[in-house]
């Protein structure tokens, strides 16, 4: 009796994990109908890699031209997958792509060739390309100064389209620029009053033409700031003097001060 029972439940509770076990690990492929464990499934296929690649190597040439055409359809689109592919996965694929390179010189090599013979230019125009990096890395000084010296080519050959530029942008920019230079003037203000006395030493004339040309584009305004600079400077003029006055009055005050001690004594 008990071998039986033991037989009768632990047997078929066995029986049943295994199968469930065996559910879970394997799959049966629809093509070669083997049931195979799940690591010989790529995800998500009911085809076995086996037969995958079975048919891939059969039929190379229609896949290819498929690809091929839909590729064709929309070149953009395809480069653009390409391209995100290769900046995502850069390092991994350089990497796989140096150390295949590094396994096979001869192969390298040849490859190589069969490049430069396809693509004339390409591979001169890229070590040519390489040359000029690494020149740059190797003489900072020369390659900063020549490109300082490119800048300033381009300034003046294109003075006024960069004024223009700067024009517009300042008209676009009014409101924001103008806060900075409040900000500015109010964190600074001895700094930016000595640039200001800087740029008027430099060019007199040219700051004379600039504050001519504001008064002439709107005289009420010019004259109303006038009154306020000068009433300022005004105002500055009389703290001076109150200044001036307290001095002498605490020097009279401290020599009052001795005159009474000498008296005192
Ligand atoms: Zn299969």
């Amino acid at each position: 009796m008990r071998p039986a029972l033991f037989f009768a439940v632990n047997v078929p509770v066995k029986m049943i994990a295994g199968w469930i076990e065996l559910i879970m690990k394997t799959k049966l492929c629809k093509i070669c109908h083997l049931i195979k464990p799940l690591d010989e499934f790529r995800k998500n296929r009911r085809q076995c890699k086996k037969c995958v690649k079975d048919y891939t190597t059969k039929n190379k040439k229609k896949i290819n031209a498929r690809r091929k055409a839909n590729r064709a359809k929309d070149p953009e689109k395809y480069n653009a997958i390409q391209r995100a592919y290769y900046a995502k996965n850069r390092e991994k694929l350089n990497a796989r792509k140096n150390a295949k390179r590094a396994a096979d010189p001869e192969k390298r090599r040849s490859a190589d060739r069969a490049r430069r013979d396809r693509k004339p230019g390409v591979m001169e125009a890229r070590r040519r390309r390489e040359a000029k990096r690494l020149e740059k890395i190797r003489h900072p000084e020369k390659y900063r100064a020549l490109a300082t010296k490119k800048a300033k080519a381009y300034r003046a050959k294109n003075r006024e389209k960069i004024k223009a530029q700067q024009k517009s942008y300042r008209v676009k920019n009014l409101e924001s620029l103008r806060a900075q230079e409040r900000t500015a003037y109010a964190k600074n203000p001895d700094k930016e009053r000595a640039q200001q006395r800087a740029r008027y030493h430099n060019d007199p004339e040219k700051e004379r033409a600039r504050q001519r040309k504001y008064k002439a584009k709107d005289p009420d305004r010019a004259r109303a700031q006038r009154r306020k600079s000068a009433h300022k400077v005004k105002g500055r003029k009389n703290l001076i003097m109150l200044m001036a006055a307290a001095d002498i009055l605490k020097n009279k005050l401290k020599k009052g001060a001795n005159d009474d001690s000498r008296k005192i004594r």
